[in-house]
C-alpha cells in the first residue's frame, strides 16, 4: 500500500487496525497523536515540526514490534513529504558564528541603559547597518573551504535586545522594516552567497498600544457595562456600573510588548517570541515595568501588559506544545529550539523532543539545561557579557572552541567563529 499524502487519523486507524491493540502500544498512541495534530495544524512550520517528529517515531518502529504494511506506507509518505517540505537532510555539521556585542548595559540605578538614537527609525537603520557590518565581517573571517562546503551549515546569531530603541521599544511599523532592510541589496542576507547560512538576527522589542473602554473616575475597565443607547436605536453605549454619571471612554491603558527573534534561512523567515517578559526588557520608570513610547510627539510611560498567549497573560495560550507555533522550528531537516534569555531559565524546551540545536540569544544568561538529543549543540550569544558560548550535549558538556575572532571594523562588538561540530541525527 502507498499513501499519496499523510493520512488522516481516521483512515490511518482503519488501515493500521492490526497494531491498534488494547492496551495501546505507546508508540502507536504517539503516532496517532501526531497525525491528529498534523490534521489540526495550519502553519507550514507547525506541520514541518510535526512531520519531523513523525518521521522519528516511524523509525522507532522496529522489532520486537510486528511488521505492518500501514506503518511502512506511513514511514514512506512521511519521508517523501519531508524531502519535499524541507529539502531532506542537507547538513552534516554546523559552524556557530556569534555576533558578540553588548546590548544589555545597565545604568547606576540598575535600569537598562540606552545608547540608541533619539529617532527610532534612525536608530533602527543604524542597528541594521551594524548587523550588516557584522555579517560582512563573519563572511570575510570564515575560511574559504568552510564557506564553500555546502554540507556545513553556517549558523550566525546576534544577542537578545539587538533591536531596541532609545525609549525601550519600537512601534510595529518600524520593527516591520528590519528584515527587509537586512535581506536586501548587495551583502544582504538574501544573497546567493548565504544559501548555506541560517541567521538569528537578534531580537527586537516591539510595543503595540492597547486601548480599552474605561471609567475615568474609577480608573478601571472592569466596571463597564454596555447599555442600550436611547439616542441611537440598536446601538449600545458604555456606562460605569458604579455610577452612570462617571465619565467613560477609550483609554490607553498599556502597551503589549513583544520580544521577537528574527530567523532567516534562504528565502524563509520565522519569528519566535519570548514568553517570559522580565523586568529588564523595558526601561523601568519607578518600580513596575514600563516602556517609553512615542505618543503624538511626546514620550509617555505605559504599563506593560503580558503578550497574548505568553506566561502571565490573561489570555491563555491555545497550545502548550511548542511545536504548534512556538520556539521549535525546522529547516533543512534540522530541528531547532529557541529560548530567548529567561525562557531558558524557565526551561521552555522541557517538553520538546528531538531537538538537534538549542539556541539561546540572551542578555544575562548562560547555558544551563541542555534540551537537545545526545551530542546536540547549545549555542548562546549574550548581550550583557558581550560574549558567546557553545556546548555539546555529551556526558561532559564539551565546550566549543573559537577558531577565529575579530572586532567588527568601525562598529561595536566582535565576530566569533567556532570550529565545526557534527550535527546528530536520530
Ligand atoms: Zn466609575
Amino acid at each position: 500500500m502507498r499513501y499519496e499524502d499523510v493520512p488522516k487519523l481516521s483512515a490511518w486507524k482503519t488501515e493500521a487496525y492490526a497494531i491498534h491493540k488494547t492496551p495501546a502500544i505507546p508508540l502507536v498512541a504517539k503516532i496517532d497523536d501526531l497525525l491528529q495534530k498534523i490534521e489540526q495544524s495550519f502553519a507550514p512550520m507547525t506541520k514541518r515540526n510535526l512531520l519531523a517528529d513523525l518521521d522519528r517515531a516511524c523509525k522507532e518502529w522496529k522489532p520486537p514490534h510486528p511488521r505492518s504494511p500501514a506503518m511502512d506506507a506511513l514511514a514512506e509518505v512521511v519521508k517523501r513529504r519531508l524531502a519535499y517540505d524541507m529539502g531532506g537532510r542537507k547538513y552534516n555539521s554546523v559552524v556557530c558564528i556569534a555576533y558578540s556585542v553588548e546590548t544589555g548595559a545597565f545604568d547606576g540605578m540598575g535600569r537598562v541603559a540606552y545608547q540608541g538614537r533619539f529617532d527610532d527609525a534612525q536608530d533602527m537603520r543604524a542597528r541594521v547597518a551594524r548587523m550588516r557590518a557584522a555579517i560582512a565581517c563573519a563572511r570575510a573571517l570564515l575560511p574559504a573551504t568552510t564557506m564553500q562546503d555546502s554540507s556545513v551549515l553556517k549558523l550566525f546569531m546576534a544577542p537578545e535586545f539587538f533591536f531596541r530603541g532609545r525609549y525601550g521599544a519600537y512601534t510595529p511599523d518600524i520593527a516591520a522594516e528590519i528584515m527587509p532592510l537586512l535581506r536586501s541589496g548587495d551583502g544582504g542576507t538574501n544573497g546567493a552567497v548565504f544559501k548555506d547560512w541560517m541567521f538569528v538576527l537578534g531580537t527586537a522589542i516591539v510595543a503595540s498600544l492597547d486601548a480599552a473602554t474605561a471609567c475615568f473616575a474609577c480608573k478601571s475597565i472592569s466596571n463597564i457595562a454596555f447599555k442600550k443607547d436611547p439616542l441611537q436605536p440598536g446601538k449600545t453605549k458604555p456606562e460605569c456600573t458604579v455610577s452612570p454619571a462617571h465619565p467613560v471612554g477609550e483609554y490607553i491603558f498599556g502597551a503589549t510588548i513583544d520580544n521577537v527573534a528574527f530567523i532567516q534561512k534562504g528565502g524563509e523567515t520565522y519569528l519566535v517570541a519570548k514568553e517570559y517578559i522580565s523586568g529588564i526588557d523595558f526601561r523601568d520608570v519607578g518600580s513596575g515595568g514600563f516602556v517609553w513610547m512615542k505618543d503624538q510627539g511626546g514620550h509617555q510611560a505605559f504599563g506593560v501588559l503580558p503578550t497574548q498567549g505568553a506566561q502571565g497573560s490573561a489570555i491563555a495560550s491555545k497550545f502548550t506544545d511548542e511545536r504548534m507555533g512556538g520556539g521549535v522550528f525546522n529547516f533543512d531537516g534540522i530541528t531547532l529550539g529557541m529560548e530567548i534569555c529567561l525562557d531558558h531559565d524557565t526551561d521552555k524546551m522541557l517538553h520538546a523532543e528531538n531537538l538537534q540545536i538549542q539556541l539561546i540569544p540572551s542578555a544575562g544568561m548562560t547555558i544551563n539545561t541542555h534540551r537537545t538529543i545526545t551530542d546536540g549543540i547549545a549555542f548562546n550569544v549574550d548581550g550583557v557579557r558581550g560574549d558567546s558560548s557553545v556546548e555539546i550535549n555529551d556526558s561532559v558538556k564539551t565546550r566549543g572552541t573559537v577558531s577565529h575572532s575579530l572586532a567588527v571594523p568601525g562598529h561595536p562588538g566582535k565576530v566569533e567563529i567556532y570550529n565545526p561540530i557534527l550535527i546528530p541525527y536520530v
